[in-house]
């Protein structure tokens, strides 16, 4: 497609910086009229339908919205590029439903455009009509209060806008005024089903909102979206890793190795230098199993994600860093100069705290052990209680076989090289797109990250993943 890009680069004129664009992917020029409310006459529909690119289909009667395929950097986190995800209505329940990637978009194949990462999603205008099977009350729309979002419209119209949906959002939705396609944060997708239900539809502000997006609201609870995610990715570097972590076990329990070799023993490194490899080779080794499902667990809960966003090759750098940068401290602060630490705690402590950089506000659904009530934590919560219950054990414990600084060492580590890359994964995935990101065009870390990922985990909080001798 277009070759140069297509972002605008003044800040100090966001509203009317959206660039040069033509061809097909231009919308039609009724959609760029400045005033909101629209009739969607009949005469809209065949003219725009020849800008679908037989991509979107959506129901009859609808103006079927413009642009084709988009290519463009997650507006919201910009850590990954916009991932087309196809739904058809199923005739009976009238649900919408996502298709296999094996299936072929055809007729009545609705298309979104969403972030594997953040779980935000791109409505075009014309999507929004057809979830909704009408266009947007004008009504709703004087409800919103505009102001500059920061954030890049994906057909690559500059800067959207923010509204405010009083009464259902405590965060702005964003809205592009030239296409007047809709951006949703994963987050704000969730407050606004919650807020649709039917308890919620008989307060007065929401009534207001019962056409339009709110139709687009009801519909997006049923996507699937959050669930089957298209995009991901299989996390090899976390299977590789914990394949190397099985073996390791197996082989020293078979006594092929002999895992106290590898293990860190403060005083034994102290007596004889020679022996400062095992900062980094007791990373590999485990008491029993009890002790390796469980950091097999956390490193498949925390890091299938993390090394979605970081790429295999920083991913397993991540990793192996943090096992040495915790392996160091273990050896520099214990007081327990005889006790031999084994374990990869160190190392998915370190991804834990990547996790939390990434991922602040992501909900872990959470076992309470003994009560047996499932809640939902952000992960921020969840983390910092965890990284406090371990710097306390640290100071105060007896329990000093404990591997507490190698934990520490390893979560500071992941927390502290996160921000370094989330930077050139920004500036990477600008560079695959044709409408990059805000973030991406003045190199910064986006703010608002709060992916809805649910993670199952049960069992005890706050004292995994831990190293035993
Ligand atoms: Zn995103
Ligand atoms: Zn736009």
């Amino acid at each position: 497609m277009l070759a140069a890009p297509s972002v605008p680069v003044d800040p100090g004129r966001p509203q009317t910086a959206a660039p040069r664009r033509s061809g097909p992917a231009a919308p039609p020029p009724d959609l760029l009229a400045p005033h909101l409310p629209q009739e969607p006459g009949p005469a809209d529909a065949p003219a725009s339908a020849s800008t679908g690119a037989g991509a979107i289909a959506a129901a009859p009667a609808q103006p079927v919205p413009a642009g084709g395929p988009i290519s463009a950097q997650c507006p919201a986190c910009s850590l990954h590029p916009l991932v087309p995800v196809h739904l058809r209505q199923d005739a009976k329940t009238g649900r919408w439903r996502q298709l296999a990637p094996s299936d072929p978009p055809g007729p009545g194949v609705l298309t979104l455009d969403t972030c594997p990462v953040c779980f935000g999603v791109w409505l075009d205008q014309g999507e929004i009509d057809a979830l909704g099977d009408a266009d947007i009350d004008p009504a709703f729309l004087k409800t919103m209060v505009g102001r500059s979002a920061g954030r890049m419209c994906p057909r690559g119209h500059g800067f959207m806008n923010e509204h405010l949906l009083p009464g259902m959002l405590k965060t702005p939705v964003d809205r592009c005024p030239r296409c007047r396609g809709m951006w949703l944060d994963g987050d704000e997708r969730h407050a606004l089903a919650r807020s649709t239900t039917k308890e919620g539809q008989e307060d007065d502000s929401v009534r207001l909102a019962k056409r339009g997006l709110i139709w687009a609201a009801q519909i997006l609870t049923q996507l699937p979206i959050e669930v089957d995610n298209p995009d991901r990715g299989t996390p090899w570097a976390v299977y590789g890793l914990s394949a190397l972590l099985v073996v390791a076990y197996v082989m020293s329990v078979l006594g092929v190795v002999y895992a106290r070799t590898f293990a860190l023993i403060a005083g034994r490194v102290a007596v004889d230098p020679v022996h400062a490899y095992t900062v980094f080779t007791h990373a590999f080794f485990h008491a029993d199993w009890f002790h390796l499902l469980g950091n097999l667990y956390f490193l498949y809960v925390f890091g299938d994600n993390v090394e979605h966003v970081y790429g295999r090759r920083r991913f397993l750098l991540l990793y192996f860093g943090a096992g040495l940068f915790g392996g160091v401290l273990q050896l520099l602060l214990t007081r327990a100069l005889t006790v031999p630490v084994v374990g990869a705690s160190g190392a998915i402590a370190g991804v834990c705290g990547a996790y939390l950089v990434i991922f602040p506000r992501a909900r872990l659904l959470q076992t309470i052990p003994f009560v047996f009530v499932q809640v939902k934590i952000p992960a921020w919560v969840y983390l910092c209680v965890w990284l406090g219950f371990q710097a306390l054990m640290a100071v105060f414990s007896d329990a000093i076989q404990f591997a507490w600084f190698s934990h520490i060492g390893g979560f500071l580590f992941g927390m502290a090289i996160t921000p370094l890359v989330l930077r050139s994964v920004v500036r990477e995935v600008g560079e695959r797109v044709r409408v990059k990101s805000a973030a991406a065009i003045f190199g910064k870390i986006p703010r608002r990250r709060g992916p809805p990922i649910v993670v199952a985990k049960a069992g005890a909080s706050g004292t995994r993943p831990t190293a035993s001798p």
